[in-house]
């Protein structure tokens, strides 16, 4: 490894500022292991123009110490194409780089660990999209953008968390049908189809990490913490979301945290999320439940330090997948 990673003074100066940020999360007597790191990362990304992409579900000392844009996938690979940085990293898992090399074609993007994947993108490839249009012709495919970019390709039009009840409807008018197919998340189809009239086919894959949340675990939180306010990520099997008091993506249930103020909070989702909320809110007491996703986990400070020391690994997505696969994104940012 070519740069010093020793908590020199210089280094304890250079990231007294960052430590500010977390300290509410991470204890004093951790610093000196990640701050070496951090503030070789730092320079390096000067460096080599590159920007870092920190998902939501990050380490807080990656979250909020080296993440140049924060947020989730969506907005990050959109965040990325506005810059004028020459490097992406993304510091989440390889359906997100994917996306921002869509939207980023010109730009490196590196991911720090090529085995961060995701449970969701697994479960369905294009092929299996294919024999899903052909079992069910004229239907269009709503795809969520945990996915692949060769799914992508194949389908209609994307959707997030946020936005996909919306998207079902949209697109359902569009196409002149009553029915939809919207892979691959299985609990977030059956959230989506009970908030409207469009029928809604879906896929057998879920989130390793949200399927795992129980109905009888909320209620004990809440028999455990009167008065907490639960919410709830729309990857949960909908008897979960239907135990909450809000259900929406990461971002509406940071917004709702900065919003609301509420006393005392549970995040039903990974549990990085909860550190990462929690630091910019001293005034919120956060209940932690900790289901981590180990894809996300294998991003830590010293991946991403020889990701930008090795430029690698760099990940390439076929040009002509790639304009497919832009394609429903396009569709789904076009509505209003
Ligand atoms: S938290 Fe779930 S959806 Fe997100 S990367 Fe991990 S497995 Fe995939």
């Amino acid at each position: 490894m070519g740069v010093e990673l020793a908590y020199t003074d210089a280094v304890a100066q250079a990231t007294r500022g960052l430590y500010a940020k977390v300290a509410a999360v991470i204890p004093a007597m951790e610093w000196p292991v990640h701050a070496p790191l951090i503030d070789a990362i730092n320079r390096l990304k000067r460096e080599k123009k590159a920007v870092i992409l920190a998902h939501n579900y990050m380490t807080p000392e990656i979250f909020h110490c080296v993440g140049d844009f924060t947020g989730d996938s969506l907005a990050l690979a959109r965040e990325a194409a506005r810059t004028d940085a020459k490097v992406i990293v993304q510091a989440g898992v390889h359906f997100m780089a994917e996306t921002s090399k869509i939207l980023s074609p010109q730009k490196t993007v590196l991911i720090p660990s090529m085995q961060a994947g995701c449970s969701l993108a697994a479960s369905i490839t294009g092929a299996d999209v294919r024999l899903l249009k052909q079992k069910y012709p004229g239907l269009p495919v709503v795809t969520y953008v945990n996915t692949s970019a060769e799914v992508k390709a194949e389908s209609d039009i994307c959707c997030t968390s946020g936005n996909a009840v919306k998207v079902v409807e949209k697109i359902a008018a569009d196409f002149g049908t009553d029915t939809v197919i919207m892979i691959p998340d299985k609990y977030l189809a059956r959230n989506v189809a009970a908030q409207t009239r469009v029928k809604v086919i879906t896929w057998e894959g879920a989130c390793e990490v949200h399927e795992r949340f129980t109905a009888q675990q909320i209620r004990d939180y809440r028999s455990a913490n009167p008065g907490i306010v639960v919410l709830a990520h729309p990857e949960c099997p909908p008897e979960v979301v239907a135990e909450a008091d809000f259900a929406g993506s990461t971002a509406a249930m940071i917004g709702y945290v900065g919003t609301h103020h509420p006393e005392r909070v549970i995040l039903i989702t990974e549990c990085s999320m909860s550190d990462n909320v929690a630091a910019e809110h001293p005034e919120t007491q956060f209940v932690r439940p900790c289901n981590l996703c180990p894809h996300m986990k294998r991003i830590t400070l010293g991946a991403i330090l020889h990701s930008l020391e090795t430029m690698t690994t760099e990940v390439v997505v076929d040009p002509v997948i790639a304009m497919r696969a832009k394609s429903p994104i396009d569709r789904m940012l076009a509505i209003k």
